[in-house]
């Protein structure tokens, strides 16, 4: 397929690109409660009505997974084009002029909750896969669309796909997240700690009886402050970050807390390990307990996604820019993204390479009056086709296999054509 045809191919698709996008949008899935399994449905019946196998994996309470596949020639390890089905809650309806599941038009936006993060996305990959099935074109690696559940808050459906094996003979990963259609090929980790500090009440006229556990959290907090999560300096992602999140303790005014807590938000860059990070946290606090043996504090880990990210010089890259080349004669520059993306669950090791492109503005996720640019939509599933059209050209498939094979191996030499 050469860069005019997928062109042709996504203009004369406009109509229905949008229209699936907006079908996604008018079935809301906000999470919470993450009820996926009706919009999963919908996205399913497309890829049916295409003529496209597409499995619905039902996780329960009302949540599912779609899988679709295009079956490739097995010359090249399989594609996978990732994206989620869940959104974050609309939020103040107020603060929308057009309503939250709406999916309206107006000047060449599509707008709605998910319209950037991530329905237009995922309708742009699932899109990509039924042109390039209706073009009759037979990948040289299977074309896997995953939908997955959860994403913005336990990552379930994409925890279940890996558990499953989902992830079995692939051996490249494109996220549909937003990006305004550019190259992002790592990602910060998340990192969220709680910490809570422990006194001994007493009544508020006799505070020399207690231990205050607030003024114990103050300690902590001013040490905190100075924290980082380590000395390491990512070219694309520059350095970690701490964020005080929430801060609660105390009952009444004239009772000496016994219990204060903290939750944390790091940012991590590859590097130093996350269990690492933990024990440093730790570590501070039996420093400031050494000054003050009644300071009582304990940490708890409550979110952890690792830092990912794909070198700059693996073949999924030069691919990606290429095809943006070819496309738009625009060379689609790697960078690296603060937030977090299924790819922590899915490539966790950074074993397989993985990249994000989406066509949803990054500055609209989870915001009022979140769209999408129709022409980003359009330009998106052009990139997805001629993308999943091109994979897997020269590849050394057995060789791919082996590293597979090995557990924990590093990622394999050459995963695409050079
Ligand atoms: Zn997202």
């Amino acid at each position: 397929m050469t860069p005019e045809e997928a062109r042709r191919w996504a203009e004369e698709a406009r109509d229905e690109i949008v229209a699936l996008a907006q079908a996604l949008i008018r079935t809301p899935s906000p999470n919470p409660p993450a009820r996926e399994e009706v919009v999963a449905k919908v996205l399913q019946e497309k890829f049916r009505a295409a003529g496209l196998a597409a499995e619905l994996v039902a996780l329960g309470e009302g949540r599912a997974n779609v899988v679709a596949r295009l079956p490739g020639s097995r010359q090249a390890p399989a594609l996978l084009y990732d994206g989620h089905l869940d959104t974050v809650p609309p939020g103040e309806a107020g603060a929308w002029r057009h309503a939250p599941y709406s999916g309206e038009l107006e000047g060449g936006r599509l707008y709605g909750r998910g319209a950037s993060d991530m329905k237009g996305g995922v309708a742009a990959q699932a899109m990509a896969a039924i042109l390039a099935h209706r073009a009759g074109l037979t990948p040289a690696g299977d074309l896997i669309v995953a939908a997955t559940c959860g994403e913005e808050t336990d990552s379930a459906g994409a925890h279940a796909f890996r558990r499953a094996g989902g992830l079995e003979g692939v051996g490249g990963v494109v996220i549909a997240e937003p990006s305004a259609n550019e190259l992002f090929i790592a990602e910060k980790g998340a990192l969220w700690l709680e910490i809570t500090t422990y006194g001994r009440t007493a009544h508020g006229s006799m505070p020399h009886l207690g231990v205050n556990a607030i003024w114990k959290m103050h300690k902590v907090l001013g040490a905190l402050a100075h924290f980082r999560p380590s000395a390491d300096k990512h070219p694309l992602l520059g350095e970690g970050t701490v964020s005080l999140g929430t801060l609660e303790g105390g009952i009444k005014t004239n009772v000496v807390p016994d219990r204060a807590s903290a939750t944390f938000d790091l940012r991590t860059v590859p590097g130093r390990p996350h269990e690492e990070i933990v024990t440093a946290v730790e570590d501070l606090l039996g420093r400031l307990r050494v000054d003050d043996p009644e300071l009582k504090a304990e940490v708890k880990v409550i979110k952890n996604l690792p830092s990912v990210a794909t070198a700059a010089d693996e073949p999924i890259v030069r691919l990606a820019r290429q095809v943006g080349l070819d496309l738009w004669g625009r060379d689609l520059l790697p960078q690296g993204v603060n937030y977090y993306t299924d790819a922590a669950v899915l490539v966790p090791e950074g074993q397989i390479p993985f990249l994000i492109f989406g066509p949803g503005a990054p500055t609209l996720a989870h915001q009022p009056e979140e769209h999408v640019e129709v022409e980003k939509l359009v330009e998106a599933t052009a990139f997805f086709l001629l993308f999943a059209a091109r994979w897997g050209s020269g590849i050394n498939f057995p060789l791919f296999l082996s590293h597979l094979r090995k557990e924990g191996a590093p990622a394999p030499p050459c995963p695409t054509g050079r």
